[in-house]
């Protein structure tokens, strides 16, 4: 018998058929002697449209209020499953964010985890019930709802499982595992049977969504086995290791695309000391995250200085751009939304050379032009225009040797 935290996301509890069918998946490892915790998302769009109606009613919702409305969505769907299971005669219970005791900091919207009491989770174990847990939402110490950014109901499952001690965390999805690039745009991607915590990490970070980061972060740091697989079937997924676990060791066994980037140029800075403090220290007010940053020497003692920063948060990272350059004489300031950032990922990178080149000739082979480059000993990543986005993934799979064997 072990303890297994199930999350299914919002395909998979997109209706109430759906979630009956999550119930079903439920029952069944519960009556094969399982103790049980579920974790659920909101119905798939409920999200969105929530966000959607909050700005009809005001241009900037007010931070507090708007994590309010978005834990309805998961309130909603458990339930409703908790509802169902009870039907079904089963023990079930229902419990929001704020009765397990996720702890948050104060952080509206994008709230980070302190510590996860499930006093109450345990209780309910103890007496055989399956208990069904809202993801995405916490509280603050003041009692306030929070939630934890999106796709944050994979945190809430692993940071669970991390509480209750739960010998592994299923993560039920649309797709039936990892895959060495989007399956929905790279036909020919390869499940993975297992992926290290590190590669995982490092493919949430640069735009694979299947796996919010910090959930990755929290089973990395808590060795929790992370098996992620498809609700509408009962495939094996893909596990989410540590990397000295026997996995495959590939030089390159991702290749990821983020569309969500933008970039902005200060042309022509004063090359003298404190000038890039001045330039990011009110980006880090902001609360923007700045990520690619390249700076060139120019002769006549000025630079030009390019970073990326999240496409939401574009607007208010340029007109902060524009009152810093007035403010150290640069000449001028412009943006660019239409960027996509790829990259490739691999342990096995650590002890290869040339998988640089080998990503620069592929992307040129197309006329792909490159506009900023950063590295990292398990990953490269290239700027390119977003319209190649989806052809350079394809392009950088083949090259790698990564396109299923036919
Ligand atoms: P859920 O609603 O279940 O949380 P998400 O939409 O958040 O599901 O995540 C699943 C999606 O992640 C897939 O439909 C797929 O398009 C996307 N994805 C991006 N990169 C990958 C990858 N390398 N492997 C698998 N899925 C990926
Ligand atoms: N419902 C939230 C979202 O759409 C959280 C999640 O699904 O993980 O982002
Ligand atoms: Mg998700």
């Amino acid at each position: 018998m072990s303890l297994i935290v199930q999350k299914f996301g919002g395909t998979s509890v997109a209706d109430p058929e759906r979630i009956m069918n999550v119930a079903k998946r439920v029952a069944k490892t519960y009556d094969q002697g399982n103790d049980v915790v579920v974790i659920l998302s909101a119905m798939a769009g409920v999200t969105d449209g929530l966000i959607a109606m909050a700005r009809k009613v005001s241009e900037s919702p007010d931070n507090r209020e708007l994590d309010v409305l978005l834990a309805t969505g998961e309130q909603t769907t458990c339930a409703l499953l908790a509802m169902n299971l009870k039907s079904m005669n089963y023990p079930a219970q229902s419990l929001m964010g704020h009765q397990v005791e996720v702890m948050t900091d104060h952080c509206f919207g994008n709230a980070r985890i302190l510590d996860i009491k499930a006093d109450r989770i345990r209780e309910l174990l103890e007496k055989r019930h399956i208990v069904v847990v809202a993801g995405f939402q916490g509280c603050d110490p003041d009692g306030n709802i929070t939630t934890l950014g999106r796709g944050g109901s994979d945190t809430s499952a692993v940071a669970i499982a991390a509480a209750v001690k739960a010998d592994v965390c299923e993560i039920y999805t649309d797709v039936d595992g990892i895959y060495t690039a989007d399956p929905n745009i790279c036909p020919k991607a390869r499940k993975l049977d297992t992926i290290s915590y590190d590669e995982m990490l490092n493919m949430a970070s640069l735009g694979a969504k299947v796996l919010q980061i910090r959930s990755v972060g929290f089973a990395k740091k808590y060795k929790i086995p992370v098996h992620v697989r498809s609700s509408f079937s009962e495939e094996e997924g893909t596990m989410v290791v540590d990397e000295n676990s026997g996995m495959e060791r590939l030089v390159v066994s991702g290749v990821t695309h983020d569309t969500n980037q933008a970039r902005i140029t200060l042309k022509k800075v004063p090359d003298q000391p404190g000038v890039a403090a001045k330039i990011f220290s009110p980006m880090a007010s902001a609360g923007i995250v700045v990520d690619m940053i390249i700076q060139n020497t120019r002769a006549e003692g000025q630079t030009d200085l390019t970073f990326t920063v999240p496409r939401n948060d574009f607007k208010k990272a340029l007109k902060l751009q524009k009152e810093v350059a007035a403010d150290i004489g640069a000449e001028e300031v412009f943006g660019d939304q239409n960027i996509a950032k790829i990259s490739v990922i691999g342990v096995g990178m650590k002890d290869h050379s040339g998988v640089a080149s080998t990503m620069f000739a592929a992307l040129a082979n197309e006329n792909i032009n490159i506009t900023m480059i950063s590295t990292s000993e398990i990953r490269i990543s290239c700027v390119i225009e977003e319209k190649y986005a989806e052809l350079a993934v394809r392009v950088l799979h083949t090259a790698f040797g990564l396109d299923t064997r036919e």
